[in-house]
């Protein structure tokens, strides 16, 4: 049955509906989960710290502490940076709104710098623009799975004596001048909700190699309580069930069961990886090809694993609103999707006084941009019928020259 109608008539170039992306379980998953579930632990047992020994291999940062999302994640990472009331945070408007959210959290300002506009990620010039003796740290989103320009942001948080805080939910095994992305930023953040590159159903994690912030991350994420007798402050050891909350923090736990299931997904990231660098390939050439779209640019210091993949809308060469086009693909059952609408453009943002036009570069990119399926389940056959439904409606709605 087709299940839609045909916007440009015709028949639609795929018979089902393809989303722009979906998790990959296999029985290996349903088994390493199904063990935990009837063993001794349900959380805090050996599979959530397997998992932070996995991720500290994966990325060579010196600790991991795995959390119950990618926002618990952020969050815990601007408690341990120390923000509060007073403080602001840098970070880009086109990231899902969580990258925000974190700083509102902790009662600081987020501050937007625009993007650049080739590679959609945040511009290190507007960074620098927009700091002020308040600025405390940087949120770096590394958006749809391309490594921001982490060096300029290094020295931007060196001169200035600011936080690198890399939000990393796009990028688990990405690489950024030959060193794992999580290994290099103050603190990098991973989500593993099931859109993302690995997933636990949720999930998150915090990669640092600095001890102090680790502590502070470790007690953030579980009630700021400690039975660690170095952190106490009063130890008088009465007996072994002492323990002492130092920290206001929150219960921010993974279980082990989804500790195993990400550990399972873990085994086949480098798979999932050589996958979606594939398909990424073959749209590059295939839409490259043609002068209505405009492919993402990569800085050459990003060996990137791709988590979305964006292709933008040449409004010179297109007579459509990206309304149209988006109805269009709909039609030929090719389900897009779009990253992101700017975070300061929300409701709750412009009640809190932010306006639009704060960044220029971010809102005109964001009118023509549109997300394409990409995950490592897609057959040959898939990614071929996404690019005929991009061909197709770029025909129609081609302005010749
Ligand atoms: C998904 C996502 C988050 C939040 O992760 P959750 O696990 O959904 O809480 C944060 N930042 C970015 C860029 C994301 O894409």
């Amino acid at each position: 049955m087709r299940e839609t109608l045909a916007v440009l008539g015709g028949s639609p170039v795929r018979e089902h509906k393809i989303s722009y992306g979906r998790q990959w379980i296999d029985e290996e998953d349903v088994k390493a989960v199904s063990e935990t579930l009837l063993g001794d632990y349900l959380t805090c047992g050996p599979k959530v710290e397997e998992l932070e020994k996995e991720l500290c291999k994966l990325t060579g940062a010196k600790h991991a502490v795995a959390v119950s999302n990618g926002t618990a994640a952020l969050h815990c990472a601007c408690i341990a940076a120390g923000i509060g009331p007073g403080d602001e945070v840098i970070t880009t408007p086109i990231t899902f709104a969580a990258s925000a959210n974190c700083a509102l959290y902790c009662g600081a300002v987020p501050v937007f710098a625009d993007i650049r506009k080739e590679t959609y990620n945040i511009d290190p010039d507007s960074i620098r623009a927009h700091i002020t003796p308040r600025t405390k740290a940087i949120v770096a989103v590394d958006f749809t799975g391309q490594a921001v320009e982490a060096d300029e942001i290094r020295q931007i948080c060196e001169e200035y004596g600011l936080i690198f805080i890399e939000d990393g939910a796009h990028s688990i095994a990405t690489a950024y001048k030959g060193r794992q992305v999580g290994s290099f930023a103050d603190m990098t953040t991973f989500s593993f909700h099931p859109v993302k590159t690995i997933t636990g159903g949720e999930g998150g994690a915090i990669l640092t190699n600095d001890d102090d912030l680790y502590r502070k991350l470790v007690l953030a994420h579980s009630h700021g309580i400690t039975k660690d007798p170095e952190l106490m402050e009063e130890a008088p050891h009465e007996g072994p069930w002492y323990y002492e909350q130092v920290s206001l923090g929150y219960n921010y736990r993974l279980t082990d069961i989804q500790a195993s299931l990400l550990l399972s997904q873990m085994k086949k990231l480098p798979m999932f990886r050589d996958r979606r660098k594939a398909i990424v390939a073959r749209y590059d050439e295939a839409f490259s090809e043609m002068p209505e779209i405009i492919v993402q640019k990569e800085i050459p210091e990003s060996d990137t694993c791709r988590h979305l993949y964006i292709i933008r809308l040449n409004p010179d060469r297109l007579r459509c609103t990206r309304r149209e086009f988006f109805d269009a693909m709909s039609a030929e059952n090719v389900q897009c999707q779009i990253h992101y609408i700017p975070v300061y453009w929300f409701p709750y943002y412009k009640r809190l006084g932010y306006e639009p036009g704060l960044c220029p570069a971010a809102e005109e990119v964001y009118k023509g941009i549109v997300t394409i399926p990409l995950y490592p389940k897609m057959t040959d056959e898939d990614v071929e019928d996404v690019i005929h439904a991009v061909k197709k409606v770029v025909e129609y709605y081609r302005i010749e020259e």
